[in-house]
Formats: C-alpha cells, sequence, structure tokens
C-alpha cells in the first residue's frame, strides 16, 4: 500500500509541473490531458487517485486492465486508455472497457478494431464512455527506428492511418510514440519533435489532434514539443510492483 497522501502530494506536483512545462511553450494548461498510467498499481491506488479528480487512466496490459476495471466499474467518469502492445486476439475484449487506443500500428490491427466495434454498438454491451460512440484511435510510431519493437515505420505511417479512417466504428485521433529508454530527459526530445513534424506532414492538427507523448521523466519536454496527452505512472503512483506472470 502507498502511504495515504502520497499520491494525492505527487498528483499534484505532476500537474503543476505540466501547468509549467505549458506556460513554457506557451500553451494552456487545458491544452494537455494527464493519462496516470497504472500497470503494476492496485486498483485502490486507482480509487485514490479518481478521488482527487484524475479521470483518465492508462494500463498495458488487456487482462490486467480487465480485471481493475471490474472492480472499478462504481466509478462513472474513469476512461481508460490501452496504452501497451495490442493483439489481434485481445481486441474484443480490450474494447468492452477503453475509450482510447494508442498502440494501432497495423493496418490488419485497424481492421480488427473496426470490425470489432462495429459489433460493440448496443450500449449494453459497450461499458466504457456511453456519451462516445466511437473508439478514439491513435497510430504509435516506431520513432526511432529498427531498434524499436512496436510501432509502425514513418513511411508506412500513411496507410495505417487511412485504413483507421476506412473504420466507421473508429475515429482516428492523433500519433503516440515511446522514445527508447535513457536517463538523460532531454535526449528524447528529438524523438518528439519528430512525431510533431510526423503530424505535420500527414495532414496536421485538422486530421490528428492528439500527439501522445512524454512519461515521468521527460513530459516536460514532451509538452515543449507539442504533446497533448502525457502518460505518466512512477511520478504519480510510486515504484511499480513486480509484475505478475
Ligand atoms: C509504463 C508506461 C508509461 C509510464 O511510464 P513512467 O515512466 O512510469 O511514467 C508510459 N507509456 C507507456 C507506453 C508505458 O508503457
Amino acid at each position: 500500500m502507498t502511504e495515504p497522501g502520497l499520491i494525492a502530494e505527487r498528483l499534484t506536483a505532476v500537474r503543476r509541473a505540466i501547468a509549467r512545462a505549458a506556460a513554457d511553450a506557451g500553451r494552456g494548461p487545458d491544452e494537455i490531458t494527464l493519462i496516470a498510467v497504472s500497470k503494476a498499481q492496485p486498483a485502490s491506488a486507482i480509487r485514490e487517485a479518481y478521488g482527487l479528480g484524475q479521470r483518465d487512466f492508462g494500463e498495458n496490459y488487456v487482462q490486467e486492465l480487465e480485471g481493475k476495471a471490474e472492480s472499478l466499474r462504481d466509478l462513472p467518469e474513469l476512461r481508460w486508455h490501452m496504452i501497451g502492445h495490442l493483439q489481434r486476439n485481445k481486441v474484443r475484449q480490450v474494447l468492452h472497457e477503453v475509450s482510447v487506443v494508442h498502440s494501432v500500428d497495423s493496418p490488419e490491427l485497424a481492421r480488427e478494431l473496426g470490425k470489432r466495434a462495429a459489433g460493440l454498438r448496443l450500449p449494453t454491451e459497450r461499458r466504457f464512455d456511453p456519451n462516445q460512440d466511437r473508439v478514439e484511435v491513435l497510430v504509435e510510431v516506431r520513432i526511432a527506428g529498427e531498434a524499436q519493437k512496436s510501432g509502425v515505420a514513418p513511411e508506412s505511417l500513411s496507410e495505417v492511418l487511412s485504413s483507421v479512417e476506412a473504420e466507421p466504428d473508429l475515429e482516428l485521433a492523433g500519433l503516440m510514440c515511446v522514445p527508447p529508454f535513457s536517463e538523460d530527459p532531454a535526449s528524447a526530445r528529438p524523438y518528439f519533435e519528430r512525431l510533431r513534424e510526423l503530424r505535420d506532414k500527414n495532414g496536421g492538427r485538422a486530421r490528428l489532434r492528439q500527439l501522445s507523448m512524454g512519461m515521468s521523466l521527460d513530459f516536460d519536454h514532451a509538452i515543449a514539443a507539442g504533446a497533448t496527452l502525457v502518460r505518466v505512472g512512477t511520478a504519480i503512483f510510486g515504484p511499480r510492483l513486480a509484475r505478475r506472470q
């Protein structure tokens, strides 16, 4: 268990740092949505953050997400973001819960999401945000080249974007990236700039409203480069528990 009050303190600090980074970049704090990444954290920690006004939560693994969603069903405004790699055979499960998928990286995955989302039109089958009629989709870009496992190569981005737009039950919302890990937060900056350039080359804000980039150590750099969704875990919840296998 995290010590009472600690999540409140950390969440306040993260919110302040986001506001400061936005101001430094000449942007309004409302342009940035904080996603609290709760992987390997207990449902009780999510409930505590929700009590402090946090509404958007990110998870990486479908099974873990389902379990937590089940025990947090009573929190009506909670929005789940799937930020981890998504396998096609888990699409149906994940669609029962999530409002936003950040990790679409192939036309095949886009088609599968579109097909399954169409099958979930009945409100009773869709437990997520009833005001949202389409699943929001971000396309993950392999921003650092071959060294990265997930994401679409920049050369193939345009094809994946079109395949999302071809699905009536998906809403193309933007781009996402995870730069390679480094101890030096500033080293992520060129990758964030690169994602913004790709957005600008592929229709700009009118087509790709969201840029999902920046984590605990580097979200200020991401905001300077134009992030609209930052995914922050340990800076809010503290160290993660070991993942159960
Ligand atoms: C775990 C994770 C995060 C959060 O990482 P922290 O360093 O804990 O802030 C953000 N994005 C993705 C894709 C992740 O897997």
